[in-house]
């Protein structure tokens, strides 16, 4: 298992379209190990294949916040079928969008259909802090980030200091 490099904002990358996954094999499934060790090693709750670089709809979570307990989630091609009209607010950040936080408003449940660690068929009736996950990590499926959904004057100004704190660029 191997820690990935996250990107970060702004990088054109993580506004792709992710692809489906044909069939869940051995490849894939060193891809979600790796995306799961990446994850805990930058105590995140969830990691979007495409956030280390890599278009395809995988997902890992674990929201669980007990200290030295795991309970790792995995989501291959996952679909929303039913969002509640019922919303919920948390205050959301994003391992790519590195000290940046803000609340977003997002439906309180939602039920999705995917295809698990084993690529077996799966339904996950999610509310709460679960539900605003998914929702975060599927719109990385879609190149859509928290930062989305904030006024243009606000997400300009997050940009701008994100990429502020990036490396100098030379040219030589
Ligand atoms: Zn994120």
């Amino acid at each position: 298992m191997t820690i990935k490099k996250i990107l970060t904002e702004p990088n054109k990358l993580l506004r792709e379209i992710s692809k489906p996954v044909d069939k869940v094999g051995i490849e894939e499934q060193k891809l979600m190990d790796d995306m799961l060790d990446t994850m805990y090693d930058a105590k995140g709750i969830g990691l979007a294949a495409i956030q280390i670089g890599i278009p395809k709809r995988i997902i890992v979570m674990d929201i669980c916040r007990e200290e030295n307990k795991k309970e790792p989630m995995f989501f291959v091609n996952p679909v929303i079928k039913n969002k509640n009209p019922e919303k919920s607010i948390y205050e959301e950040g994003c391992l790519s969008v590195p000290n940046q936080f803000a609340e977003i408003e997002r439906p309180s449940k939602c039920e999705v259909e995917y295809l698990n660690y084993d690529g077996e068929k799966k339904i996950l009736k999610a509310e709460g802090l679960l539900a605003t996950c998914i929702q975060h990590e599927m719109d990385h499926l879609e190149g859509v980030l928290f930062i989305d959904y904030l006024s243009k004057l606000k997400k300009s100004m997050i940009i701008k200091k994100l990429s502020k704190n990036k490396p100098d660029r030379i040219v030589v």
